[in-house]
């Protein structure tokens, strides 16, 4: 972080921000605030230059065309990558977690290339689409609660050998590859197929995002009773028989 102001930068939302995916900018933002940061938030939009010197990089779900436009003109801007060099973080969700790693299958059937920031390869599952509410245990190194949220995808994600799996589902499909796993993350590059959207859902990993930007390992505590309920209510509903 420079100059004492986090900057928050949320990537493409006319094109990626399905069911709620905007929640999440909203959440680390106001979670910043909370803590007395100074926060800058830049929404970047399809047709702008994505700045190289945020700190956290939002991207959300899609349906598949507009997957593939992001997909096109995140490669063509080559801006995340360098904030990533820079040292940033860097937060997916569903097609965003896709567009990430090296390759997808996008709305014309064809293998599209992603941004290779996380190990990860995407196929299109040949069963019913993965669609429901998840709950899963978050990788133990990261010392976080149970994960909820609910997924709509029909791409399966393969991790490669760096990539770690975020969580492993005690209920729903995750990643889709039979293995329990869901998501992935490279050092400070984090995708999953959680929405929710997943931050509202999951405040600590928005804390974790702010802790990593900031190279702190406590931040001051905050009330957190409605996310509590909210959480409380979606692992209820995930525990239901479908
Ligand atoms: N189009 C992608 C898939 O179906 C991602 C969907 C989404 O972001 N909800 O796998």
């Amino acid at each position: 972080m420079s100059d004492n102001q986090l900057r928050i930068v949320w990537i493409y939302p006319d094109l990626l921000s399905t069911y709620g995916d905007q929640g999440n900018a909203l959440v680390v933002e106001r979670r910043a605030r909370q803590r007395g940061l100074d926060v800058a938030r830049l929404d970047v939009r399809s047709d702008q230059q994505i700045p190289t010197s945020g700190d956290i990089y939002l991207i959300g779900g899609g349906e598949d065309r507009p997957q593939r436009l992001a997909a096109e003109r995140l490669r063509r801007d080559g801006g995340l990558h360098r904030a990533v060099e820079n040292g940033a973080i860097v937060f997916s969700v569903c097609a965003g977690y896709q567009i990430l790693g090296h390759e997808f299958i996008n709305d014309l059937g064809q293998r599209e290339p992603g941004l290779g920031l996380l190990d990860v390869v995407s196929t299109r599952g040949e069963g019913a689409r993965c669609v429901g509410d998840v709950l899963a245990d978050i990788d133990p190194r990261l010392g976080l609660p149970p994960l909820t949220g609910f997924e709509n995808h029909q791409g399966v994600t393969h991790l490669g050998p760096t990539a770690r799996a975020l969580s492993q589902v005690r209920f729903g499909n995750g990643n889709g590859t039979g293995d329990g796993t869901e998501g992935a993350y490279n050092d400070t590059v984090f995708g999953t197929y959680m929405h929710g959207p997943v931050l509202a859902r999951n405040p600590q990993i928005a804390d974790l995002l702010l802790k990593l930007a900031l190279d702190v390992n406590a931040l001051p505590p905050t009330d957190d009773r409605w996310y509590e309920a909210l959480r409380n209510e979606r692992i209820a509903a995930a525990q239901q028989p479908a």
